[in-house]
């Protein structure tokens, strides 16, 4: 029976920030951290140094701010992920993403220290403090899937598959067949818009999640560098379907349910120098602030309760369409603004702060 109900009222919709530590090199620099949290846990106050020592102080407020000190269990526990994946478990879809400048921590947020590789120590088991969100909620379904699935006399009551491509320049690129050219963009009633001859993999246990991980984030790096791009101007997003039978009652057909949890790590929002600006680079720079103008006018549109009512603005760029499904109707969804506490981002911290209360 569902235990999970979305509530009407309250917004789908969670906005957190989470400053990384000074890095070593930010440190020799003499950097100094510009950004703290205060005291109600919600609020990043920024001050910043002017001229003659007067001293500007702005503040932000969100759903939650985690500091340069919170851990990876603590993102986990603090943005209430197993909330989500409750919901995933129950058949909705349910999307975290990650903002903010290259640099800021989105990938160490989303995927850990490694990116996706899940190297192994002596005993052959996970060096599991910094797994990012990803792994940690991959464990995680797996622990309630296998629960369900041994009680159950039934054959199999939940299905894992995975599936992992990359935005770019308004294109579509399945990060686990590199061969493949460009995936076409489609539209379903039942799947809205849905990315067509996309590779799902069949997951039967956490390993078999890691390996495609591994290897799109593998092929993220050799396709950028084969193609002379960045990748940091990508978006990449990875979505796990969980699928369950549900029987009710003695020799019924089951009930299927279709739930999706996707983990999105937005291409870098750093506005590029001027110098760097020739034609096709001014082209995906277009693409990319089109993409997170879009997607953080979404995001404000459904935190307003306007879901569902058609003035969501979806369409308007190749990533808000495919995240139409996971951010509109009873999906709950996360977004975390990533920030340096480095004074000399402090220009893309501002920016990225910015972004971020526009999008509540
Ligand atoms: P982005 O994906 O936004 O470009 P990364 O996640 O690659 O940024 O982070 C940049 C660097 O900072 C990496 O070396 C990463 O390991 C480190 N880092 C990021 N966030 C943290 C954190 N919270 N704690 C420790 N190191 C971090
Ligand atoms: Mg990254």
């Amino acid at each position: 029976e569902p235990t999970f109900i979305p509530k009407e009222k309250e917004s789908n919709i969670k906005v957190y920030v989470r400053i990384r530590p000074l890095s070593k090199e930010e440190l020799l620099a003499g950097d100094k951290s510009t950004v703290t949290v205060l005291r109600d846990g919600k609020t990043a106050q920024v001050v910043e140094e002017g001229a003659g020592y007067k001293l500007t102080t702005r503040t932000f407020k969100f759903d939650g701010c985690l500091g340069p000190t919170a851990d990876q269990d603590q993102v986990m526990e603090r943005l209430r992920v197993s909330k989500m994946l409750d919901s995933v478990l129950e058949g909705y879809s349910s999307t975290i993403m990650a903002c903010g400048q290259t640099g800021s921590g989105k990938t160490y947020t989303m995927s850990g220290r490694d990116e996706g590789v899940h190297k192994r120590n002596s005993l052959g088991k996970m060096e599991p403090k910094e797994d990012g969100l990803i792994a940690r909620s991959v464990a995680y379904l797996f622990d309630a899937m296998d629960n369900c699935n041994s009680k159950s006399d039934q054959e199999k009551l939940y299905t894992m598959r995975a599936s992992y491509y990359e935005v770019y320049n308004e294109q579509v690129n399945d990060l686990l067949r590199l061969d493949a050219p460009p995936r076409e963009v489609k539209w379903s009633s039942t799947d809205s818009f849905y990315v067509d001859n996309l590779l799902l993999v069949d997951c039967e246990t956490v390993d078999d999640v890691f390996a495609v991980l591994d290897e799109g984030s593998k092929n993220r790096k050799v396709g950028s560098h084969e193609m002379n791009k960045d990748s940091s101007r990508s978006h990449c997003i990875m979505t796990l379907h969980v699928d369950s039978n549900l029987f009710i009652g003695e020799g019924g057909a089951p009930i299927t349910r279709y739930g999706r949890m996707s983990f999105v790590d937005l291409a870098g929002s750093e506005r590029l120098k001027k110098s760097k600006s020739s034609g096709d680079m001014l082209r995906e720079t277009g693409n990319i602030n089109r993409s997170l103008f879009t997607l953080g006018k979404v995001i404000s549109a459904l935190s307003e309760g306007k879901r569902g009512d058609g003035m969501v603005p979806y369409r308007e760029s190749l990533l808000t369409k495919l995240l139409m499904e996971s951010l509109g109707g009873n999906s709950l969804a996360l977004m975390i603004a990533c920030v340096s506490p480095a004074s000399s981002a402090l220009d893309e911290t501002l920016s990225t702060l910015h972004y971020g209360t526009c999008a509540k």
